[in-house]
């Protein structure tokens, strides 16, 4: 007996986990609060004929075989290397750090070698169990690196003394003694070649799947349906009954400018007096096309109002309270499944939300099969 299924949300977790379901033969109801698919990894091109990633860069890159198969299904994806720049003072280094890098900041000529042994010298040994994004930077690289390109810019990006920060946000950044300035390590890199909303709207083009834009479905009505998945915000779903979860947004100043600004996609602005992190350069999204203006977005972090996009979930200790508490109302929830970024207050890219909705319609297809409920989690939002 095919099921009546509700997604609330038609970013990658919504689409993923409603195409699944409408191949397994169930009928599905796609509702979306904006006016487009594709969550925040939605793209529109601009009239200079820029592909835009409206709320900031996104760049797929994954180690799941199954992601990446699963994503060239819908979309064609052109080879792409992410590389970013760091500004320190008037300087611009590679990023993330590495031989070129190090040897560039400390005047030196270092053979790989010598600048892992010169930066372990650097380092705080004495920290052997890192608590914090401080403690992680101290005992990796040590004060003067920690301080020129972490310091400044992660304040600015959280709003928080990085001592309050966990470690695992400086743990996304790899550390290399070579030359190599890919800004990710995995096998699989790309860009989908007509943008994330395409590849969105790919997913989600299945005759038993109807999609409600700039609709936001009263919970009430959810109980309609034999199940539901969850991919809005947590806290939204129960009222905000245990008060908002904080998320940092950001504010984008965009600009077009003649020809190439910056020549990189992505260049950081370490110096905490620089207000904004990142002047992103889209047309090196690109590198296929060739485009003689260019759009700039200048990026500046602050606190998610109510009216705001939220982005990055802060899940400092306040918030990771909060969190367990609306787990707790959540595992009670009958007939509702939480799911990605918002549905779990995670800090995911793309390929690991992908993998997660993977695993969620895996779960609620063999549920269904054995007569069960589907559960209220997949992945714990508080491991
Ligand atoms: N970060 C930093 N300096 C940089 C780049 C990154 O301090 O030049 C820190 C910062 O705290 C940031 C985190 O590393 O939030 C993760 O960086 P990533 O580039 O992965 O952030 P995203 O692109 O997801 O915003």
């Amino acid at each position: 007996m095919p099921l009546r299924v509700a997604v609330v949300g038609a970013g990658f977790s919504g689409a993923v986990v409603a195409r699944e379901l409408a191949e397994a033969g169930h009928v599905i109801e796609v509702y979306e609060s904006r006016d487009h698919v594709a969550g925040n990894c939605h793209t529109v091109r601009h009239d200079i004929g820029v592909m835009v990633h409206v709320y900031g860069p996104h760049i797929f890159h994954t180690q799941h075989e199954r992601v990446w198969e699963y994503v060239q299904r819908f979309a064609t994806f052109k080879p792409y290397r992410h590389r970013v720049r760091a500004m320190v003072g008037e300087k611009a280094y590679q990023m993330p750090m590495n031989l070129g890098l190090i040897n560039a900041f400390f005047g030196k000529k270092f053979t790989p070698k010598e600048a892992e042994a010169f930066v372990a010298s650097q380092a705080d040994s004495t920290i052997t169990d890192p608590k914090s994004f401080e403690e992680q930077g101290l005992r990796l690289v040590g004060r003067r690196l920690y301080e020129a390109f972490f310091a400044g810019y992660t304040r600015k990006q959280w709003g928080v003394d990085p001592k309050e920060l966990p470690a695992s946000i400086l743990a996304r950044l790899p550390l290399r003694f070579t030359d190599d300035d890919s800004y990710f390590n995995h096998p699989h890199q790309g860009i989908p070649e007509h943008g994330y909303t395409a590849l969105v709207e790919a997913i989600l083009d299945h005759p038993r799947i109807t999609v409600h834009l700039s609709t936001r479905i009263p919970r009430a009505r959810l109980a309609e349906f034999d199940h539901a998945f969850w991919s809005g915000p947590i806290d939204a779903y129960f009222n905000f009954e245990h008060g908002r979860l904080a998320y940092r947004t950001l504010d984008f100043k965009p600009e077009v400018v003649e020809g190439d600004f910056q020549g990189c996609p992505v260049v950081n602005y370490c110096d905490a007096q620089v207000p904004y992190t990142r002047i992103t350069e889209h047309k090196h999204f690109a590198p296929w096309e060739s485009h003689d203006k260019s759009v700039i977005y200048r990026e500046y972090s602050r606190l998610c109002e109510e009216a705001d996009t939220p982005y990055y979930p802060v899940r400092l200790v306040q918030e990771k309270e909060q969190l367990l508490k609306y787990v707790q109302l959540a595992r009670k929830e009958k007939g509702v499944t939480f799911l990605g970024r918002l549905g779990t207050y995670r800090y995911l890219d793309m390929d690991v939300t992908i993998h997660e909705a993977l695993n969620v319609a895996d779960t609620a297809k063999s549920s269904i099969a054995q007569g069960k409920s589907i559960p209220a989690f997949v992945t714990d939002p508080l491991g």
